[in-house]
């Protein structure tokens, strides 16, 4: 199998992940017609979108949208609005998807979409035309049963509403499954802002259960303090366990007795956004990934874990709120030292799974309780997380390669039986 010997560099997180899908797939034996169908995405999408901006000139942005694999269902995934975006990045974030919602098990395939641009510079307005612009175009692409977009950086609730409406004017009746992420008076689901960090929750109780570890009195570090970052520490705080140091853009903050997350949170809330000036000791993201603690959830970017700090970790487990927070290359070392790690694609697919229960409401006209969407996401975490740890005993492998293992196998099975062009 010549594709599957490629070399990946290892700060480059798409690479990463593609040198991971490439043992799983050498792991199960992938052939090799299923192997190249499963690396290249099934449509891609390239648009020049036209604005009048507020000083009347016409600028020209461009636009993507990438379905990577439509197998599962409809296609879901994020729309990022940033400078950065290009089609190989928005290509890999479309796979990653793939991966992410076939390992959870609800019926989706994996997109991505995005606009170069720079939302921080743009009006209101500006930022308005450019989103139904963009709707208009893709208008073929989106669909409830297509092709389902969501926020990613740079995007939030008011895009999301943005596009529900254009598209809604354009097939001429509302259409609130065409995206996630809504506010809740257009459709948005209850729980949808909690549930990536009450999935990493979940998983790092599922993870503890298997290391035979309580979660009463266990000690934690949080890297990163947004809605992932905080919402996780503050659930693990519940369930007992003692939050030592949290960080963000501006440092970590230590306390042997553990951190007071609501008043951390609180304290966020009443500063801009960020910790600087909380009270506690002040200690740098480095040294926090590095701390003495039983359970360490780096929630903030990726490339945080690499081969040059994997052999000072000292958590017992690592459960990733962040997409791709550790390199290929400190997978080994960590795997060498006994540290189970929850990867990314199973620990932070809270966020898709609510997702997908928005789009479930919506098509029922009916919408549930906040209770009962926690019940559910925390059961669908449950049973993805049983099938990874089985897979990883079976094949004798970490959770990472048998998370890639269970879902490549599941979409490759799909592939096969539908036949080629499962769109
Ligand atoms: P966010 O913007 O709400 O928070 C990011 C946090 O990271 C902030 O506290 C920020 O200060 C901190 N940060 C930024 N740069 C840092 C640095 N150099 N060192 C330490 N901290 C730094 O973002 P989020 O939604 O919480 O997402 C965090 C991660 O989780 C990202 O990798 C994202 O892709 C992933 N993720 C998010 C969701 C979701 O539902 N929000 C779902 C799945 C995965």
């Amino acid at each position: 199998m010549s594709q599957q010997t490629a070399t990946h560099s290892n700060d480059n997180p798409f690479e990463s992940m593609m040198s991971r899908f490439d043992e799983a797939a050498r792991i199960i034996g992938l052939d090799e017609g299923s192997y190249n169908v499963l690396k290249s995405p099934q449509k891609a999408v390239i648009v020049s979108i036209p604005v009048t901006m507020d000083n009347g000139t016409v600028q020209v942005f461009e636009g993507f949208r990438v379905v990577h694999n439509a197998n599962l269902g409809p296609s879901k995934g994020g729309i990022r609005y940033s400078m950065d975006v290009n089609l190989d990045e928005v290509k890999a974030l479309a796979a990653w998807m793939t991966w992410k919602c076939a390992v959870v098990g609800i019926p989706y395939g994996g997109g991505k979409g995005g606009i170069k641009c720079d939302p921080r510079k743009l009006s209101k307005g500006e930022l308005e035309r450019l989103t139904r612009a963009y709707t208009d175009l893709m208008v073929d692409v989106f669909g409830p049963d297509k092709d389902i977009p969501a926020p990613d950086m740079g995007t939030g609730q008011q895009e999301m509403a943005w596009i529900m409406d254009e598209y809604s004017k354009l097939v001429g009746y509302s259409s609130p499954a065409v995206v996630t992420g809504k506010p809740l008076v257009l459709g948005g689901s209850l729980g949808r802002v909690e549930a990536t960090g009450r999935g990493v929750m979940v998983s790092t109780r599922s993870a503890l259960s298997k290391l035979g570890i309580s979660p009463i009195g266990c000690t934690c570090a949080v890297q990163g303090f947004g809605n992932v970052g905080s919402i996780s520490a503050k659930l693990l705080q519940m369930q007992g366990m003692k939050v030592l140091a949290i960080s963000d853009v501006t440092g970590g903050y230590y306390d042997a007795n553990g951190i007071d997350v609501e008043a951390a949170i609180k304290y966020r809330d009443q500063n801009n956004g960020t910790l600087e000036g909380f009270k506690a000791q002040k200690i740098t993201n480095e040294e926090l990934l590095e701390l003495d603690v039983t359970v360490l959830v780096p929630a903030a970017m990726e490339n945080q874990i690499t081969a040059d700090n994997a052999d000072k970790i000292k958590a017992k487990l690592i459960v990733e709120g962040a997409n791709g927070p550790t390199v290929a290359a400190a997978d080994t070392i960590l795997n060498k030292k006994g540290v189970m790690v929850v990867p990314d694609i199973l620990a932070n697919a809270g966020g898709v799974t609510v997702s997908y229960f928005e789009w479930v409401q919506n098509r029922l006209g009916y919408f549930w309780t906040e209770e009962r969407v926690y019940r559910r996401a925390d059961r669908v975490m449950k049973t993805a997380f049983e099938a990874v740890y089985a897979a990883s005993q079976k094949y004798n492998v970490s959770l990472r390669i048998a998370a890639y293992i269970v879902s490549i196998a599941k979409v490759a099975e799909v592939e096969k039986l539908r036949g080629k062009f499962g769109l």
